[in-house]
């Protein structure tokens, strides 16, 4: 099986020049103001790999979902935070796969040219929590347009964002045979009426907001594919999303390790390198040797998805292998640097911020462990 591992290498090679151009001190400068990195972004659609997924016909590159992981692999393992971008990646899947034409025409190009950005998606809400059936957002149909009052949390990116990917109930869920059913996804001008942000100051830098919608009106043509069937195409990009964060979350694992060998080759106590002692040593060889087998399952699950095969199971043990990975490499990296790896200026206490997130959003490792041992191993549902 061709697992599509640096096939491109001038691909890898050209995110990362441009990705090293933003160097450490211009992640600490963001990280430290809680700034949004609007100059990085910027750099990064106008070369084109924001639209990465984006198919040629509608102005994009037309790239494979193993190609854009590597993109974000690229980000994070120059020192990055991919917090700021990921998004588009992760949501042009909804808008490519249930879109109708009409919407692609409208927005795409536009996205592509980088316009407008589609870097939100509205899904969690306070009271439903990890069970999306739960929401409570609803989204009531009235002539040609539909009213939406509700309450979203943790959207993130939603005020440098022109557009959101927003999952209302269509129908409350009292009234539907199956409780998945009656949700509906729409494509939503973020600058409407009745959208009131307000910003949650978070662990990382990370532009994320509480939700409070108060009649927003959201035309009829905005509503992606069929009216109901919502929750089906949330959990549609879910692979692309597991897949782009393991690559991610790789990224992450690759900096750690070449931050830990460096600095343990560097450090000189007792008079001879760190890097010398075993118990230095031996935790970098393991995190690179879990990172390595990680990376393995991130390219099979790309290489699935890409061959459009099923790759639910691949998909949810990369995200999860990965996540692991690179949280234990932070680990291994901040207790190499001793007391330095909680000095800003070293990176790592902000790596190991960053990298942390993975293991809960978006999604938490539980209920990767519950789809495996249902969808897997056939267990028992749990919940
Ligand atoms: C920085 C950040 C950015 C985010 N960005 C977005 C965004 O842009 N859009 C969006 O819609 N959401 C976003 N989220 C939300 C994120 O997807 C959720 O936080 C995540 O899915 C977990 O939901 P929760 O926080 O409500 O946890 P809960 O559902 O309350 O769960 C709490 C804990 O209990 C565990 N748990 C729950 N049920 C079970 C069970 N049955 N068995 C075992 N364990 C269980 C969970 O795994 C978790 O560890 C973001 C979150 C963060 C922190």
């Amino acid at each position: 099986m061709n697992l599509g591992r640096d096939n491109d290498p001038d691909l890898r090679d050209a995110v990362r020049s441009l990705c090293l151009q933003f160097d450490s001190a211009y992640w600490q400068e963001v990280d430290e103001k809680r700034a949004y990195p609007e100059k990085f972004v910027d750099a990064l659609t106008k070369a084109g790999w924001m639209s990465a997924l984006i198919p040629e016909a509608y102005g994009g590159s037309g790239l494979t979902l193993t190609e854009a992981s590597v993109i974000m692999e690229e980000v994070t393992r120059s020192g990055g935070n991919a917090g700021c971008c990921h998004g588009q990646m992760y949501n042009m899947n909804t808008l490519l796969r249930h879109g109708s034409e009409a919407q692609k025409k409208k927005y795409l190009p536009k996205i592509a040219s980088g316009d407008l950005r589609l870097q939100a998606m509205g899904v969690t809400e306070p009271g439903a929590g990890t069970d999306t059936t739960k929401i409570k957002t609803l989204a009531v149909k009235k002539g040609d347009h539909y009213v939406v009052n509700g309450q979203k949390v943790w959207t993130s990116r939603l005020q440098h964002s022109e557009l959101m990917i927003l999952l209302a109930r269509t129908t409350s869920s009292e009234k539907v045979a199956r409780k998945t059913e009656g949700m509906s996804v729409f494509l939503v001008d973020t600058k409407s009426k009745g959208i009131e942000m307000r910003p949650i100051r978070n662990m990382v830098n990370h532009e994320t907001n509480q939700v409070f919608i108060d009649n927003l009106e959201i035309p009829a043509e905005n509503l992606i594919g069929e009216e109901g069937k919502g929750f089906r195409y949330i959990l549609d990009g879910l692979n692309a999303e597991r897949i782009l964060i393991a690559a991610e979350c790789i990224g992450d694992g690759y900096w750690f390790t070449e931050k830990s060998t460096k600095y343990a080759s560097e450090r000189v106590v007792f008079d001879r390198p760190i890097g010398q002692n075993q118990g230095i040593q031996f935790p970098i060889a393991e995190s690179y040797m879990e990172i390595e087998a990680a990376n393995l399952m991130r390219y099979k699950a790309a290489a699935l998805f890409d061959q459009k095969k099923n790759c639910g199971a691949e998909a949810n043990m990369a995200k999860h292998l990965a996540a692991q990975a690179s949280w234990e490499a932070a680990n291994v990296c901040l207790q190499t640097h001793g007391g330095f790896g909680f000095a800003a200026e070293y990176d790592v206490e902000r790596k190991f911020r960053e990298t942390r997130l993975y293991l809960v959003a978006p999604i938490s490792t539980n209920l990767i462990l519950a789809y495996l041992a249902e969808h897997v191993l056939g267990l028992p549902r749990s919940f």
